[in-house]
């Protein structure tokens, strides 16, 4: 059965989110609260910080569950 990706998008770049990979580790939540907040639905609201800020709360995530799927090239 393919996986479910899910995808969140703040013009410059989209995290995608695989739930089959999450552990539940709670990491991006407690760095980047105003982004991530299981509560909430979506649960990722890619307005509440600097494109920056989300590339590297993702680059913590232990189970590769979020990612960067695209980006627009920066010079
Ligand atoms: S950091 Fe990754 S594994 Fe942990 S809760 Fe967030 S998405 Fe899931």
């Amino acid at each position: 059965m393919a996986q479910k990706i899910h995808h969140y998008s703040n013009g410059e770049i989209t995290v995608t989110w695989k739930p089959g990979n999450c552990i539940h580790s709670g990491i991006c939540f407690k760095g980047l609260a105003g982004v991530f907040d299981p509560r909430r639905r979506p649960w990722i609201d890619m307005s509440q910080a600097t494109t920056q800020q989300i590339i590297d709360q993702v680059k913590k995530c232990p189970s590769a569950a979020l990612s960067i799927e695209s980006n627009t090239p920066v010079d």
